[in-house]
């Protein structure tokens, strides 16, 4: 049971390590079934859980979206298209200093921010 277990979790960390944007449940869900078929919906939102709270993966909560996920586990930028919807990874350095700005603006202690644009893609500009 713990070795099923293990094998579906690690089935689900693989797509989501391959998967090149930012995948919902739902579509991890339909990569995993093809490696391992009898596995059920909420086996992997369970997992994804689990992953989520061992730190090995992200939950992204974009705002008006529905919750997807994130394979990489250094903190980045994101860029999303109000056009089609699609989220890319930036690169752009995140700016640690405003989390001392804000600590010390605050007296709060930060650990970290997230950083979402909004605007259109490059390909939804050429249509
Ligand atoms: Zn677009
Ligand atoms: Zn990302």
């Amino acid at each position: 049971m713990i070795q099923r277990a293990t094998r579906q979790r690690e089935a689900i960390l693989q797509v989501l390590r391959c998967a090149e944007s930012h995948p919902t449940a739902d579509w991890i869900y339909e990569k995993v079934k093809k490696s391992i078929p009898n596995i059920s919906k909420g086996t992997v939102y369970r997992n994804l859980k689990v992953l989520k709270d061992m730190g090995e993966i992200a939950e992204l909560n974009l705002s008006g979206t529905v919750c997807r996920y994130e394979g990489r586990q250094d903190n980045h930028y994101h860029f999303r298209c109000t056009e089609c919807g699609q989220i890319f990874d930036l690169d752009e350095p995140v700016h640690k200093e405003m989390d001392e700005t804000i600590a010390r603006k605050t007296g709060f202690t930060v650990s970290s921010h997230q950083l979402e644009f909004r605007g259109i893609c490059k390909s939804c500009q050429h249509k």
